[in-house]
C-alpha cells in the first residue's frame, strides 16, 4: 500500500538510487539507539534525569523521533534551528542561530543529533557554541557521514552510515523543504535541481 501511494505522488520518482531503504534504517537507528544508551549507562557519566537530546531542526527530525523512542534510558528533549547559507545543495560554511535550546545545559550530558555530516562545518560552529556553555560531556550522533567532503576536520561520535559524495533526500533530509518525508533515503536525480 505505501508503495502505491508514493508512486501516485511521483516523489520517489525523482530519485536516480535508493541508498537505504526505510527497513534499513529503521534496523540500524534502533541499533545506534541501543548502543547509545548502553554507553551512557556504562560509563556512569549520566545523572538522574539523563542525557539532553538536541535534535538539530529540520533534517534530523525523523531520525530523532525514531532514535530517541528505541533508547531505553531517561531523557530530556531540546530542539535547536540554524540556518546555513549556501547553494541550494552545498553550505558555505555560514552559520547562524535561529533558535536557540530552551534549556540549559551547564553540567548536562548532551548528546547532538544531526542528519549528515557533509563540510563538517555545522556541526563544528554548533560544538563550539554549545561547550561554552559549560555541559558535563557533549556529544554528537549523525545519521549519515561523507568523510569524502569534509573542509575541517569532525568525527561524530555515532555515525549510522557513511555515504559516498551524492546529494540525497528523504527521511527527514530535503531539496527546497521536499522530500522530507520519504521513508526511505535516495540520490536525487540531477535534473530535480539543476536549472
Ligand atoms: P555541513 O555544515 O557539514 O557542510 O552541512 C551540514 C548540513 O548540510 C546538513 O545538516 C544538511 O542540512 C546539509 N546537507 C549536506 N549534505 C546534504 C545532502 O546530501 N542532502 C541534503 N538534503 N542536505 C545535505
Amino acid at each position: 500500500m505505501d508503495k502505491l501511494n508514493w508512486e501516485f505522488t511521483g516523489m520517489e520518482h525523482d530519485l536516480e538510487s535508493i541508498l537505504l531503504t526505510g527497513e534499513q534504517i529503521q534496523s540500524r537507528v534502533r541499533e545506534l539507539a541501543n548502543l547509545i544508551a548502553e554507553d551512557y549507562m556504562a560509563d556512569g557519566g549520566m545523572d538522574a534525569r539523563g542525557p539532553v537530546v538536541v535534535c538539530i531542526l529540520k533534517g534530523a527530525v525523523m531520525f530523532y523521533a525514531d532514535l530517541i523512542r528505541f533508547m531505553p534510558i531517561p531523557i530530556s528533549i531540546d530542539f535547536i534551528s540554524i540556518s546555513s547559507y549556501g547553494s541550494k545543495t552545498a553550505s558555505s560554511g555560514e552559520v547562524s542561530l535561529k533558535k536557540d535550546l530552551d534549556g540549559k545545559i551547564e553540567g548536562r550530558v548532551v548528546l547532538i543529533v544531526e542528519d549528515i555530516v557533509d563540510s563538517g562545518l555545522t556541526l563544528s560552529y554548533l560544538l563550539r557554541m554549545l561547550s561554552a556553555r559549560n555541559p558535563r560531556s557533549l556529544k554528537v550522533a549523525a545519521l549519515l557521514d561523507k568523510p569524502s567532503r569534509r573542509r575541517v576536520p569532525f568525527q561524530a561520535d555515532y555515525i549510522g552510515f557513511a555515504i559516498e559524495d551524492k546529494f540525497v533526500v528523504g527521511y527527514g533530509l530535503d531539496f527546497d523543504q521536499l522530500y522530507r518525508n520519504l521513508p526511505m533515503i535516495g540520490v536525487l536525480k540531477p535534473e530535480c535541481y539543476e536549472p
